[in-house]
């Protein structure tokens, strides 16, 4: 059952019970139960199942009472319930936005959480020559409407290098990313991993076959912990699926996703913080996050887009060395910055696009001798 979402699941419920009440009828999801629905969600906390537990118990709990209480408020029987209801919703988003389990949680005891250990996931192999050429686009175009975003790109990652697609903004490099994980098919050509066509495949698949990324707006769940986040990025090398997970059945394999993950976190230097909530971290540990999570899913491939955008200067040095020792250890990096120090001397080659074309390509000395960069993207910045 892997990859089920929810939408499916709701209609697998439905089905269900249709099948066991033998009748339909639109009461159960009126608009009051909606509420209370939305209510006993929002009142523990969503994101956290205790809280989810509370706000049901809690909901479940408070019809009772008002049944017998407002009556006898009002003087007269009716559906006032709603109406408490409605003020409930409003306290709560303002005072207790996030439902009042996380006001509870404060003052349990917490267990101190432990650094998984122990092997981590079986490895895949990075098998080829360095040098060989691993990811290639053909004549990529993506056209939006009446917008060119990307025209006939074409260029090659060789196994062992860190390639830098620059260009102003709007130049279509996130464009050019999403057609590579397949997030966006293109309108024409096409993208090739280690000579294989992976243009129309589904995203997972894709990331799958060992191509991760990280997003230009970091993509994080802040009530999960940063190890929480980290290993979602091994989804892609887990076989258990969601219905072994639910009876508790893969405990061996959530462990070593966990103890990979947490090796992620070491190899970024966030292993210090494993446990804290990634809500509220600086954006420098964001980034560095998002990393950490591409690198649980084993990749081959890293594309990082703008993974230095709001760094500080000495940030900026760490996450340099940070990829030099990344593609020490056997990644492949494309990357797309703006910042032209930290591109220049941290990079092998370098593509350069304008108005979704590629306008030029070379080393970083090449690249910056050529008139036609300097003009088009280094004298626009000057
Ligand atoms: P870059 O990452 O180089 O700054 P993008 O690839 O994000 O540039 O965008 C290239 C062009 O395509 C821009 O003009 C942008 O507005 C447009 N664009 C990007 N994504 C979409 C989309 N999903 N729908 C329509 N236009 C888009
Ligand atoms: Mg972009």
């Amino acid at each position: 059952m892997d990859g089920v979402p929810g939408r499916e699941l709701a209609g697998v419920a439905g089905w269900l019970y249709v099948h066991y009440q033998k009748f339909i009828s639109p009461t159960p999801f009126s608009l009051d139960a909606s509420i209370k629905y939305l209510i006993a969600a929002v009142a523990g906390g969503v994101g956290s199942i205790p809280g989810v537990i509370l706000g049901s118990g809690l909901v479940t709990g408070l019809e009772e009472v008002l049944k017998g209480l407002l009556p006898r408020i009002f003087g007269r029987t009716g559906n006032y319930e709603i109406i408490a209801y409605g003020l409930i919703l409003v306290l709560i988003l303002m005072f207790a936005p996030k439902g009042l389990w996380p006001f509870i949680e404060r003052y349990l005891p917490k267990a101190r959480p432990q650094n998984p250990t122990g092997q981590g996931l079986p490895t895949r192999l990075a098998a080829g020559q360095a040098g060989e050429v691993v990811l290639e686009v053909r004549n990529l175009t993506k056209q939006f409407g009446g917008l060119l975003a990307v025209n006939g790109m074409n260029f090659q990652l060789h196994r062992g290098e860190i390639l830098a697609l620059i260009g102003p903004n709007g130049a279509g490099k996130s464009t050019c990313f999403n057609m590579i994980t397949s997030v966006f098919p293109p309108t024409k050509g096409e993208v090739r991993f280690k000579g294989q066509v992976i243009s129309g495949r589904m995203p997972y698949e894709v990331h799958q076959l060992g191509i991760a990324r990280t997003f230009q707006h970091p993509h994080l769940f802040p009530e999960m912990t940063v190890l929480e986040n980290a290993a979602l990025g091994t989804y892609a090398r887990t076989r258990r699926g969601m219905a072994a997970s639910m009876f508790g059945l893969s405990q061996a394999e959530e462990q070593a996703a966990l103890a990979e993950a947490y090796r992620a976190l070491e190899r970024v230097g966030l292993a210090q913080i494993a446990h804290q909530k990634a809500d509220g971290l600086a954006i420098g540990q964001l980034r560095l996050l998002e990393i950490a999570r591409a690198l649980a899913s084993g990749p081959e491939v890293l594309l990082l887009d703008e993974p230095a955008a709001g760094l500080r200067a000495g940030e900026k040095r760490q996450f340099a060395a940070l990829i030099r020792r990344l593609v020490n250890e056997g990644v492949t990096v494309l990357l797309v910055d703006h910042d032209m120090d930290l591109v220049m001397g941290l990079v092998d080659r370098v593509v350069v696009m304008h108005y979704g074309e590629k306008l030029a390509e070379g080393t970083p000395a090449e690249v910056q001798r050529n008139p036609r960069v300097i003009e088009a993207y280094l004298g626009e910045a000057a």
